[in-house]
């Protein structure tokens, strides 16, 4: 071991792209020492223990960008590595369901897409079809994807962490340390965390939410912020479950980079319908009124906020109400299945997802990674990040391996 160096590599952040870097990444080089540094008391607190469990097929991706390539890759790895490891995973498909048709050119668009990279099985579908595979869900035309699934995320990042210390002697996964500065040497850095410092040659920060604090801390100026959107989901009663078998989706607006509210029949067996997206006052906050001062001024002082707010105020204010308003909520699932009543929705869980925004208000559709000296900055890494979170982690790896020079 070289004297006073603690790890090879720092990874910050315990949600499943932090855990598949850190993975892939001891796979590849069983020599290096890495520890990954969580500061919640478990792993998968926040977006990845957090999200609708989806295992997205890859086809609302533009073809050939670093999405649609990890999603396609990183879904087939992840349903192996569930069987392997044992953890539940269903593949039950889905619908995407136009009901206007103002919505037909995007569906046509997304089927195009999926034509183009390749995702199998997909079949364009009539009002009868979209019947006969969900009984309650009326629409005019529709996409039958076969090979999306759902999973529960969190225990493939559990999985993930057990595996980072089996793979090496050295190798550490440790939660309630948050990074809270580095000490920068020539060839070394100190990461100061709330529970101790360690010396480390290299540093991947996969840190989500916080991940532009991070590389702030570290020198990098990224041109972009996380602007954090929640969204809230509602659970289907017992009874009205019924109306769901699988996974049934509107046409998203192409213009957002959410998919719209979705009812999704999860590997529970319950089913969940939402989630909508509204700006959070909160990074890590899931209560509709939850706020923190520093989050909220790091939004509402960046140009890129009120730039994205000028073009899309009315789709903005749309979601806030819906927010609030459950009548107005109801309508929109209405749309998929008109017989819901008030009655068949319960309140469920919320996440929030970490949006990077780029300075002229656009929100960065593409995974975004950035390089630094000693360090890796993952900058964006939105829905389907769990999906591809495997595909990730070799791409990181790869990264890592050039940039380190990682033998
Ligand atoms: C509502 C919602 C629904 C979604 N649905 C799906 C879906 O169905 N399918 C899909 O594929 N994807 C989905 N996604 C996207 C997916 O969940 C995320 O892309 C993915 O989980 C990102 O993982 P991550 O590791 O980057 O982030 P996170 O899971 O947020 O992990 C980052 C970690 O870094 C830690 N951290 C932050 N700062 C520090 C610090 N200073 N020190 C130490 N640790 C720190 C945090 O505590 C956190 O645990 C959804 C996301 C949301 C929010």
């Amino acid at each position: 071991m070289e004297q006073g160096i603690d790890f090879d590599i720092v990874v910050i952040g315990g949600g499943i792209v932090g855990l598949a870097s850190a993975y892939k990444t001891a796979l590849a080089h069983p020599h290096i020492r890495i520890v990954v540094l969580e500061k919640e008391e478990q792993l998968a607190t926040h977006q990845t223990g957090h999200n609708s469990g989806v295992i997205h097929s890859g086809l609302y991706y533009k073809p050939g960008s670093t999405k649609a390539e990890t999603c396609a890759k990183g879904r087939k790895e992840l349903v192996d590595f569930a069987k392997k490891n044992k953890i539940p995973c269903k593949i039950t498909g889905k619908i995407i369901v136009a009901t206007k048709k103002k919505e037909l050119p995007n569906l046509e668009q997304i089927f195009n897409n999926g034509l183009e990279s390749n995702i199998g099985g997909i079949e364009k579908i009539g009002p009868n079809e979209i019947k006969e595979i969900e009984p309650f869900c009326t629409g005019i035309a529709g996409i039958k994807v076969p090979c999306t699934g759902v999973i529960d995320f969190g225990k493939i990042a559990k999985k993930l962490g057990q595996l980072i210390e089996k793979k090496g002697k050295a190798n550490k996964v440790l939660t309630s340390h948050e990074v809270i500065g580095f000490d920068k040497h020539d060839f070394y850095t100190n990461v100061v965390t709330n529970n101790g410092a360690f010396a480390a040659k290299y540093i991947i920060n996969c840190a989500g939410l916080q991940c532009d604090r991070i590389a702030r801390m570290d020198g990098l100026d990224p041109e972009m912020r996380i602007v954090p959107f929640r969204g809230d989901y509602h659970e289907l009663t017992e009874e009205a479950a019924e109306k769901v078998k699988s996974l049934i989706y509107p046409v998203p607006d192409p213009t957002f980079p959410f998919l719209g509210v979705h009812f999704t029949r999860k590997i529970d067996g319950s089913v969940e319908c939402g989630p909508n997206a509204v700006l959070s006052f909160k990074r890590e906050g899931y209560g509709k009124t939850d706020f923190n001062f520093t989050d909220t001024w790091q939004s509402l002082s960046y140009w890129g906020t009120w730039k994205m707010f000028r073009r899309h105020w009315r789709y903005g204010l749309g979601e806030y109400t819906r927010a609030f308003c459950k009548k107005l909520f109801l309508q929109q699932l209405q749309r998929l299945i008109p017989s819901l009543g008030p009655d068949d929705i319960k309140p469920g869980g919320a996440g929030v997802r970490a949006q990077a925004i780029g300075p002229k208000g656009e929100p960065i559709d593409d995974f975004k990674i950035e390089r630094s000296k000693n360090s890796i900055h993952v900058l964006n890494a939105p829905s389907p990040a769990a999906t591809a979170s495997l595909a990730i982690g070799d791409y990181i790896n790869q990264i890592a391996t050039e940039h380190f020079k990682l033998r």
